[in-house]
C-alpha cells in the first residue's frame, strides 16, 4: 500500500522516507525500532548524583533562555518535585520555552546535583508520563523526527497493509510463534519488555529461516548440477607438482585431490578452500587451473586488488615458463588498446589462463571456453560478483579461496552451499610470529627492534590507519610517520609510503621496489591487507592497533612470517585492550576468530561488510546462533519434504535463485 494513504504524510516526507528505503506502508512497518526508551517516572528525587533519574515535576517559574553563543543556549526554570524544589537546566532546548508554562506537569530525565540543588536535564517531556512508557526509537534521516514515525506507524497500523509471513505454518505452530502481524505490532507498540522479546525471537527466526533456505536450496541444486565432462592426464599434473620448489603439505595435497576429483566428476565443482593467511592456498588453485587447462579449457583467477592480481600473474609466469601455456593479466588500469588485445585473445581462445581483478566482470570479457573460475579472497566479493564471473562459462567449475578465519561452525553454516577443503597446517618450517603489544611510550624499544631486523637485511611493514590529517591527535599520519622513521634512522634506511589515494601505477612502482628489497620500511594504510607476498619481510608494526578487529590484525600480521626467518609483529596502542592480548597468545586464525566473535560479534568477522550477503535486520549470528542452527534444521526438512512447493513465497524465491544461478 502506498505511503500517501497515511494521513498527514506529505510529498516531502515521502521523499525523506525514500532516503531510508521506505517506499510503501509495508516498508514502513518493517522499519523496526533500533532501540527502546523505557521511562518509568518517580515522583521523588533521589540524592544520588551518579544515576540518571526520571521524575515528574510541576513548573514553578517561567523558563529563561540565555545564549552563550550562537547555537548554544541554556533554558532554566524552577520546578517542584514531590519532596523538593529544584532549579532545572537543559542545553539547546530554547524551543521548548513556550511549552513550559507555570503549573504544568512535565517529566524530567537527567541527573540531580545535591550540592547546588540543581537538576541537569538531558530530556524533558512536556506532557508528563503518568504510567510506565516504552518509546520505540527509529533510525532517522534529515527532516524526520522520531515522533513522525510514531504517528505514521500508528496510522499505518490501522490500515490494511499486507504482511508476508515467511515462517511456514508447521513451524509457526510448533514454536507457538506470534503471527507476523502481531509481532510487528508488538515491536512498534510494546506494552512490556517481554512483548518485545517474543516479537524479536520470531522475527529473527524468520530472517534466519529465509537466509538458510537460500543457502540450502542452492546447495541442493548444486549437488544436482552437471559440470563439464573432461579428461586430462593426471601424471602431467603430478609431474608439475613434483617440479615445485617445495613439497605440498598434507592438507594442500588433500585440497588438490578433492579439486581434481571435482574436475573429473560429472558434477559441477563448487568448492571453497579455507585456510589461514600463508597456508598456501594459491598453489592449490594453480595446480587445479593447470589441470583444467590440460583438459582443454580456459582458467580464470579473480583477485580483489591489482597489486595482488599482478603478483599472482608474475608468479604464474615463472611457474609455467617451461610449459607452453599462455597467461594474460587483465586489470582496470591497463591501457584501452592493451586491454582490447587481451580481450580478443581470450575470445579467440589463444589464452589459457587469465588473471585479473573485477575488471574481468566489467569489461566485455567473452571467454572461448571457460572451464574453471577461481575467486581469491572470496569474502571480498559479493555473491553477485562471483556468480557473474561463473556465468561467463558454460557449466564452468568454481573454486573459492578464503582466508577469512571464521569459526568452523559458522563456516559450515554460512558456506553451507559449498564443499569445503580446509588447510589447517601451514607449510613446514614456518615459525610462529612473535607478537607484542606495546604502548607508544615504548616506541624506542620498537625502533631498536626494527633496526635489528634491518641490520639482518630484512624488511619491515608499518601500518597506520589513515592518510588524511584529522583532528584526532592520536591518528598517525603516514607521511608524518615516514619523517619520524627517517629521522630515527638518520636517513640510513629507505622508507616508502603506500596509501589508498595513490594511483594503481604509483602503488605498483612502490610495491615492486619493496618486493625487490630496495626499500626497507614500507608504511601504508591497510592496502597491503590482502595476499601480498614479500618473503624477506619479517616485521609488522601496526599503530593504533585498537582500531582494528582481531581478524584484520591477524590478516595483516600474515604478511610477514612467509619464510623460515623468525618474524615479529608489534601492536602499538595506548589503550589497554585485553583484546589485543589474544594475538600475543595465538597464531591460529580460527582460534582468533572465535575469540573475536566472542568479544565483538559478527561485525568485524566478515571484514568490511561490503558484500551485503550477510546483513540482517534483527539477527546477529553470534547472539542468535542457536536459532540459526534450529532454522537450518527446519529448512532442511522443509526442502526435503518438498513442502516449499506449497508456499507461494518460497516457490517465487526458488525461481529467483534458479534464474540467477
Ligand atoms: P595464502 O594461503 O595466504 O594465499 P600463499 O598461497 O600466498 O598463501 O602462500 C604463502 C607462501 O607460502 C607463498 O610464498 C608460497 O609460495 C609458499 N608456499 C605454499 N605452499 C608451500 C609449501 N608446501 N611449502 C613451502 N612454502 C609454501
Ligand atoms: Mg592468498
Amino acid at each position: 500500500m502506498e505511503l500517501h494513504n497515511i494521513k498527514g504524510l506529505g510529498e516531502k516526507a515521502q521523499l525523506s522516507l525514500n532516503q531510508l528505503n521506505i517506499f510503501s506502508i509495508e516498508d514502513l512497518m518493517s522499519h523496526y525500532p533500533y532501540r527502546y526508551e523505557f521511562l518509568n517516572p518517580r515522583s521523588v528525587l533521589l540524592n544520588d548524583e551518579k544515576i540518571v533519574q526520571v521524575v515528574n515535576a510541576v513548573i514553578l517559574s517561567e523558563p529563561k533562555v540565555s545564549y552563550i553563543r550562537r547555537n548554544f543556549n541554556t533554558l532554566r526554570f524552577r520546578v517542584q518535585v514531590l519532596n523538593k524544589e529544584v532549579q532545572v537546566s537543559i542545553f539547546n532546548r530554547a524551543f521548548l520555552k513556550s511549552n513550559l508554562t507555570i503549573g504544568k506537569e512535565i517529566t524530567l530525565v537527567g541527573k540531580y546535583k545535591e550540592k547546588t540543588n540543581s537538576f541537569v536535564a538531558n530530556d524533558i517531556k512536556v506532557k508528563a508520563i503518568l504510567i510506565p512508557k516504552i518509546t520505540p526509537m527509529y533510525h532517522l534521516t534529515k527532516g524526520l523526527k522520531n515522533s513522525h514515525f510514531e504517528k505514521w506507524i500508528m496510522e499505518a497500523s490501522r490500515l490494511s497493509f499486507s504482511v508476508i509471513d515467511k515462517v511456514p505454518l508447521a513451524f509457526q505452530e510448533s514454536y507457538q510463534f506470534l503471527s507476523k502481524r502481531e509481532a510487528l505490532m508488538h515491536l512498534h507498540f510494546p506494552k512490556s519488555a517481554e512483548e518485545i522479546r517474543k516479537a524479536k525471537v520470531r522475527l529473527v527466526y524468520e530472517e534466519l529461516f529465509e537466509f538458510m533456505f537460500q543457502i540450502m536450496y542452492l546447495k541442493n541444486k548444486e549437488t544436482l548440477a552437471l559440470g563439464l565432462h573432461r579428461n586430462f592426464d593426471s601424471s602431467s599434473v603430478y609431474d608439475f607438482i613434483s617440479r615445485l620448489p617445495f613439497a605440498l603439505t598434507e592438507d594442500q595435497m588433500q585440497a588438490v585431490t578433492d579439486g581434481l576429483e571435482d574436475l573429473k566428476s560429472e558434477k559441477r565443482m563448487n568448492r571453497l578452500v579455507l585456510g589461514d593467511v600463508g597456508s598456501g592456498k594459491t598453489i592449490v588453485a594453480t595446480i587445479l587451473m593447470y589441470a583444467n587447462v590440460l583438459s582443454g579449457y580456459q582458467s580464470v583467477l579473480m583477485a580483489p586488488t591489482e597489486i595482488l592480481a599482478t603478483q599472482h600473474y608474475e608468479k604464474f609466469l615463472k611457474m609455467f615458463d617451461d610449459c607452453s601455456i599462455h597467461i594474460e593479466l587483465l586489470v582496470g588500469s591497463m591501457k584501452k588498446s592493451e586491454k582490447k588485445k587481451v580481450l580478443e585473445r581470450i575470445q579467440m581462445g589463444q589464452v589459457d589462463m587469465i588473471i585479473g581483478t573485477h575488471a574481468l566482470l566489467v569489461e566485455n570479457v567473452v571467454f572461448a571456453n571457460l572451464g574453471l573460475v577461481v575467486t581469491d579472497e572470496q569474502h571480498r566479493f559479493g555473491v553477485n560478483q562471483r556468480k557473474m564471473l561463473q556465468n561467463k562459462g558454460y557449466r564452468s567449475d568454481v573454486l573459492y579461496l578464503s582466508a577469512t578465519p571464521i569459526p568452523r561452525t559458522y563456516a559450515l553454516t554460512i558456506y553451507g552451499d559449498m564443499d569445503t577443503s580446509m588447510i589447517r597446517v601451514k607449510p613446514n618450517g614456518r615459525k610462529e610470529i612473535i607478537t607484542k603489544v606495546k604502548n607508544e611510550s615504548e616506541l624506542k624499544e620498537v625502533l631498536t627492534a626494527i633496526y635489528d631486523e634491518i641490520k639482518l637485511g630484512h624488511q619491515i611493514y608499518v601500518v597506520a590507519p589513515m592518510i588524511e590529517e584529522t583532528d584526532n591527535e592520536e591518528l598517525k599520519n603516514v607521511n608524518q610517520l615516514k619523517e619520524k622513521f627517517e629521522l630515527a634512522f638518520r636517513n640510513k634506511v629507505k622508507v616508502s609510503v603506500l596509501h589508498g589515494k595513490m594511483k594503481g601505477k604509483e602503488k605498483d612502482v612502490i610495491m615492486n621496489e619493496y618486493a625487490l628489497g630496495e626499500v626497507q620500511i614500507l608504511i601504508s594504510t591497510t592496502v597491503i591487507e590482502v595476499g601480498v607476498d614479500v618473503k624477506n619481510a619479517t616485521m609488522m608494526v601496526i599503530f593504533n592497533a585498537e582500531r582494528f578487529g582481531l581478524a584484520t590484525l591477524h590478516q595483516l600480521r600474515g604478511r610477514v612470517g612467509r619464510n623460515n626467518y623468525q618474524s615479529y609483529c608489534y601492536l602499538i596502542s595506548n589503550q589497554d585492550t585485553p583484546r589485543l592480548k589474544v594475538l600475543e597468545e595465538s597464531n591460529d586464525g580460527f582460534y582468533i576468530s572465535e575469540k573475536d566473535f566472542e568479544l565483538r560479534g559478527q561485525g568485524d568477522l566478515f571484514g568490511v561488510h561490503q558484500s551485503g550477503d550477510m546483513s540482517f535486520q534483527l539477527a546477529d549470528l553470534r547472539r542468535d546462533y542457536k536459532i540459526l542452527l534450529q532454522a537450518k534444521k527446519d529448512v532442511l526438512s522443509f526442502i526435503e519434504s518438498k513442502d516449499y512447493l506449497n508456499s507461494t513465497y518460497y516457490l517465487n524465491l526458488t525461481q529467483k535463485i534458479d534464474f540467477t544461478n
